[in-house]
């Protein structure tokens, strides 16, 4: 491990143990919002079939990508990247995956990541390929695995895909079964979502140095992509000696959400003050807001979420601690959920038209039963999904009326981290207000989607620089505007 020390150090970056943290990363020098901490190629990485990313240099490809035309899976941007790839191991990896596929046996994604993982490990080990201090075999190895957290079932579970992996992973790749179920758990909770940078999913893969990052509700870092690079920024000051954290789980989500998501997926009990203040009485009253219903007794109040299962359908008033009986607000906002899932698998099909009245339906309901507040997120989700069933339906100003109604969520829960979700509503509201011809409200949307997304995505992103270039069209034609106004009130003086 001392390889990776000197790498790390070299980053200026440590690894570090804390009293109930385990293993931290840890900063040895002064980083500012938006700086790279780290940028890392992944161990191994499975992409989506719909991603536009070359599997051997990552680039990201918009036009057609060659598909290896054995396995069908592995795609690349140019010849020579499918033969120094071929060379690299996908001749190994390709064999099995071919015969999988005659046989109608293709594995998902999480067992093609496996496999692969497996694969590159004998052929680090066999080879002696020189290897990187991150892209350590041993780093595999030592990923927390949780066994002793982890239930009878999700063991059974975890034992009959090692059972599927190992009937079709040569021999030399693994120890025993026992090792993959290992292996498994610890890939369960240690690879990372890989995403575009418009934050859609595109692939999974592991980055053993980037899985040393603890958890924040208020993290002050965030990762995301270049291609299949993980790319590790700041996005608060960081003294030398604090701990860089991510966030493993939607921010957007309520601390009842968020915990019992940690809980089940990372086998923790997340206590953060955040967390600890979103839920108190007297606290921050960010729950009542996000997941809360607006009280039948108060005008400002709303009711503080509870763990779910719930053992009773009484809540209680953040503001007025009044009681009540809630249960088919309850309901509600799990219909008008579930609608606006059912609107995306209807825009997703072509039809976004039935999709925004399925969203408009679940608006309505939501309006009826009062079961989510103004800042809440149901009214978010549905929202965001009727915003973008507007724009695949080319109705633009409905997408902007619901994009601002879906803004309020966004700035209660990205109120004290600002994520690039945030960055991201503001430079779709931006582009939707320009469109319209509401030059004035474009700046201001363009202003904040700039002002995030240089520090989530950094200064010289392609993103960024669209951002820029859209803002400073709509400023010129701002400024043209009150030029023009100016001299017409001169006028009539
Ligand atoms: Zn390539
Ligand atoms: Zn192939
Ligand atoms: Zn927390
Ligand atoms: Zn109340």
């Amino acid at each position: 491990m001392d390889a990776l020390s000197d790498w790390l150090s070299a980053q200026n970056l440590s690894i570090a143990e804390k009293d109930g943290r385990g293993r931290c990363l840890t900063a040895l020098k002064p980083f500012r919002p938006g700086q790279v901490v780290l940028r890392v190629s992944p161990y191994v990485a499975v992409l989506e079939s719909q991603a536009t990313v070359c599997d051997f240099c990552s680039k990201i490809q918009e036009l057609s990508l060659k598909r290896c035309s054995y396995c069908k899976l592995a795609r690349y941007c140019s010849t020579e990247c499918q033969r120094s790839a071929w060379k690299g191991g996908h001749a190994a990896e390709c064999g099995i995956l071919t015969a999988l596929r005659k046989q109608q046996r293709v594995p998902p994604p999480s067992l093609q990541l496996m496999l692969r993982a497996l694969l590159k490990r004998a052929r680090q080990r066999s080879k002696g390929e020189p290897v990187e201090p991150w892209d350590q075999p041993e780093l595999i190895e030592g990923l927390e695995t949780h066994r002793a957290d982890l239930s009878q079932e999700r063991l059974v579970q975890l034992s009959q895909m090692a059972a599927l992996l190992s009937s079709f992973t040569p021999k030399e790749c693994f120890a025993s079964v026992e090792e993959i179920v290992g292996l498994l758990a610890a890939m369960s909770c240690n690879a990372h979502t890989i995403c575009d940078p418009e934050v859609r999913t595109v692939g999974k893969g592991i980055f053993p140095v980037i899985a040393m990052a603890n958890h924040s509700c208020t993290p002050n870092a965030v990762l995301l992509f270049e291609g299949t690079m993980g790319v590790l920024r700041c996005t608060a000051e960081v003294a030398p000696g604090e701990e860089l954290c991510i966030s493993y789980v939607d921010l957007a989500a309520p601390a009842v959400v968020r915990k019992r998501e940690l809980q089940a997926g990372y086998y923790f009990d997340c206590r953060c003050p955040r967390c600890e203040a979103a839920t108190a009485p007297g606290g921050s009253g960010e729950d009542a807001t996000l997941g809360g219903f607006p009280c039948s007794a108060c005008r400002d109040g709303a009711t503080v979420p509870v763990e779910q299962p719930a053992t009773s359908s009484m809540r209680t008033c953040q503001l007025c601690g009044h009681q009540a009986e809630y249960s088919s607000q309850e309901a509600a906002a799990t219909s008008a959920g579930a609608m606006a899932e059912e609107a995306s698998a209807l825009r997703a099909s072509g039809d976004a038209g039935e999709g925004m009245r399925k969203c408009q339906a679940a608006l309505g309901l939501v309006e009826r039963t009062k079961c989510s507040t103004a800042g809440g997120a149901v009214r978010m989700k549905v929202n965001d999904e009727l915003m973008s069933c507007c724009l695949h339906a080319q109705d633009w100003s409905s997408a902007r009326n619901a994009c601002r109604a879906a803004l309020p969520a966004y700035l209660v829960a990205y109120k004290v981290h600002e994520g690039p979700l945030l960055g991201l509503q503001y430079y779709t509201l931006g582009k939707i207000e320009w469109y319209l011809g509401n030059v004035s409200a474009a700046v201001g949307a363009l202003r904040e989607a700039c002002r995030v997304l240089s520090v989530t995505h950094g200064e010289g992103h392609r993103l960024v620089c669209d951002v820029r270039q859209l803002l400073s069209e709509a400023e010129a034609s701002l400024r043209h505007d009150q030029a023009a106004e100016n001299a017409e009130s001169r006028l009539d003086n």
